[in-house]
């Protein structure tokens, strides 16, 4: 199945709010005839437009290969949040790969949040960035689990954003009685994440990036001098970034063993009336909750929810997506359970079996980062640095995420597909009935 044709049409953005919120952008040209650079990278989400960003700067000579258009993927698509942290808490992770091993990971994602901040304040990238998310917890039951987390990332990581909310303190800011408490992390925040993009690109152009649209690369050779493919291309480099995320496929196996696609969904309703707003978000947080198949929503800037749920496993996005959203989203907040919705739209991302990004160099001159597993506005971003920083000899960060043990999905690409619709399908249910 390909991901970059199946759902979409070719060489265009999806009917997003994004999409008719962002002023047109110019298309960029596509890549012709034979291209000699530094570094070539493919794939022009937040991953190869902030590596781009980053090796431009330090005055290399870059080329950066979009299939489509920039932010066509997940990038220009998704619920907008900033997250902190990686996907898992502290706690799971000091489990899995010891304490010492743990705080370096919470620093990579600590600057990794700073990150896109820091770029959104120096740049003026006009993307609506507002601080603070709410985890909204579903069930009383793991309220405990909140109130320890917050308290241990005061005492040993020194967090003080973080608060954990009571059902009525939670309900101040979320009024559903859907939940029973949950925590405010004010150092989180969302996003226009396509503006935020676009914002990035004009930044990396800006600073000498060279960036192709409608460029797709149907084959990479690696060795001394790497060559990348494309229908009417062939570019030459010292290395290669991949930067596809869920949309990968076949180009890099070794990739598509280790990060699984999967779609998510979200709605735009109409604008909503000052009373309507005070029913659903009291304050313009973010919210995230936590039902495995995860319901996360906030506001636009003109006052739309903007509401990502539902369930659908396979690789075609389901015909009727504004019905599937409707379900979780009546259930969060009944009152608007018929409200209309002016766009619906799907993405793919990508996780990987242990929720930590996969960050690998294959054939030395071949790098790569994706699967960041939900949390890629800062992630996939600071992954761009990452990846110039170990280009640039400063390898300490990406070796640290490269020696993460990652284990691939069993049976290969053929059966991803399959698989994932039974280990969702059980998850979603023991969800329900817990
Ligand atoms: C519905 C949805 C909601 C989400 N919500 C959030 C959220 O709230 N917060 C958060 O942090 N993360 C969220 N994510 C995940 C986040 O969007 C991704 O982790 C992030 O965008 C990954 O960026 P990327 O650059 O690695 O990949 P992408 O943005 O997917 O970009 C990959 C690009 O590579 C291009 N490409 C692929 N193959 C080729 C090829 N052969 N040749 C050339 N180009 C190619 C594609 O066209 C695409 O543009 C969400 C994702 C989805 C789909």
């Amino acid at each position: 199945m390909d991901l970059l044709t199946v759902n979409d049409r070719p060489g265009q953005y999806p009917d997003s709010y994004y999409a008719a919120t962002t002023e047109q952008q110019v298309l960029r040209q596509k890549a012709e005839g034979r291209i000699d650079c530094d570094i070539c990278i493919v794939g022009g989400g937040y991953t190869g437009v902030s590596t781009a960003l980053h090796l431009a700067e330090r005055g290399l000579n870059v080329v950066l290969l979009e299939a489509n258009r920039l932010g066509w993927g997940a990038s220009g698509r998704n619920g907008g949040q900033v997250n902190t942290g990686m996907r898992l808490d502290q706690e799971s992770l000091e489990g899995m790969f010891g304490v010492d091993t743990a705080r370096k990971l919470w620093a990579v994602a600590d600057q990794a949040v700073s990150t896109v901040k820091q770029l959104i304040a120096d740049h003026g990238i006009d993307c609506g960035f507002k601080p603070g998310v709410v985890h909204a917890a579903h069930r009383a039951r793991y309220l405990g689990h909140e109130r320890r987390l917050v308290e241990k990332m005061r005492k040993d990581y020194g967090v003080e954003t973080l608060t954990f909310l009571n059902r009525a303190e939670l309900h101040e800011l979320v009024p559903s009685n859907f939940y029973h408490g949950g925590v405010l992390d004010l150092a989180a925040g969302h996003l226009h994440p396509l503006k935020y993009l676009l914002g990035l690109v004009t930044v990396a152009e800006t600073g000498g990036a060279r960036i192709f649209e409608n460029s797709r690369v149907t084959a990479i050779h690696g060795g001394p001098r790497p060559r990348v493919i494309t229908d009417s291309a062939e570019i030459s480099c010292q290395t290669v970034i991949v930067g596809c995320n869920g949309y990968t496929g076949g180009l890099l196996e070794d990739i598509s063993r280790h990060v699984m696609p999967i779609n998510g969904f979200i709605a735009a309703t109409r604008p909503l009336s000052p009373d309507e707003v005070q029913s659903v978000l009291r304050r313009d947080y973010a919210v995230a909750d936590s039902k495995f198949v995860i319901n996360y929503y906030r506001l636009s800037q003109d006052k739309r929810l903007l509401f990502g749920g539902g369930e659908a496993y396979g690789y075609r996005f389901p015909k009727n997506i504004a019905a599937m959203i409707r379900k979780p989203l009546s259930q969060v907040y009944p009152q608007l359970a018929n409200i209309e919705f002016d766009y619906t739209w799907g993405g793919t991302l990508g996780i990987t079996m242990s929720r930590m990004p996969y960050f690998h160099r294959h054939q030395g001159s071949i790098l790569s980062a994706s699967g960041f597993s939900g949390q890629g506005v800062a992630l996939g971003t600071f992954a761009g640095k990452i990846l110039a920083d170990a280009i640039n000899g400063e390898s300490r960060v990406f070796d640290l995420l490269a020696a993460l043990p990652a284990k691939a999905f069993p049976g290969g690409r053929r059966f991803q597909s399959p698989l994932l619709f039974l280990a969702m399908s059980w998850y979603a249910l023991r969800d329900r009935f817990a």
